[in-house]
């Protein structure tokens, strides 16, 4: 039996997260899908909390073939014992999955195997170009699954995300980073 993990911010979950998930579902006996940075919300960054995104997430991949867990992951302040931080709190894995060069060599260094899924379709699956579009009030809602359009509407998500970029002075997004 193998266990494949995915952590990602999924600020939000979008179709690009959804296409390596069903990658890594063909790899794969079960699947954890992690939440990072859990403790963050409310920032033009990180808009959605934990919660939200879980929900997202869950209702996202719902149809993938595979048992899928979803578990919220905290950003701690050491990266050296992020590995372990994981694995206090996820169920065992024995792959990981990441494009993320700090995240991929943090897992080597732990002696974790780990893969790289292909990128798809980055231009148009990218979480910073679609928080901007959920600003400025273009088109997003053909880049995530229905399931997260239905959790940005609950939470009143866009209007949030205009509200927290006016209180950032209106220059945090130039300066935002992903
Ligand atoms: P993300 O949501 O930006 O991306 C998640 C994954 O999806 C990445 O591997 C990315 O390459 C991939 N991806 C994005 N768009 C894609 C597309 N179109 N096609 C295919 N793949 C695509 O999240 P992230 O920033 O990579 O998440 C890493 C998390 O790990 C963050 O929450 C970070 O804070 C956390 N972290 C924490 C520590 C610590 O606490 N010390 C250390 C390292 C990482």
């Amino acid at each position: 039996m193998t266990r494949g993990f995915f952590v990602g911010r999924f600020q939000p979950f979008h179709d690009g997260h959804r296409e390596v998930v069903e990658h890594v579902a063909e790899e794969v006996d079960e699947l954890v899908l992690g939440i990072g940075s859990a403790d963050v919300s409310h920032t033009v960054h990180d808009p959605f909390t934990a919660g939200e995104r879980v929900v997202m997430v869950t209702k996202a991949v719902d149809d993938v073939d595979v048992p899928t867990y979803v578990v919220p992951i905290e950003d701690i302040d050491r990266n050296a014992l992020w590995v372990s931080h994981i694995e206090s709190m996820a169920p065992a894995f024995d792959v990981a999955y990441s494009n993320n060069p700090l995240v991929a060599r943090l897992f080597r260094e732990a002696d974790i195997e780990v893969r790289n899924p292909p990128m798809f379709d980055r231009d148009r699956f990218e979480g910073t170009g679609i928080r901007h579009q959920m600003l400025v009030g273009d088109e997003w809602v053909d880049h995530v699954p229905d399931a997260v359009v239905d959790v940005v509407e609950e939470v009143d998500g866009v209007e949030r995300i205009r509200t927290v970029a006016e209180d950032d002075g209106g220059d945090r997004w130039e300066a935002e980073e992903e």
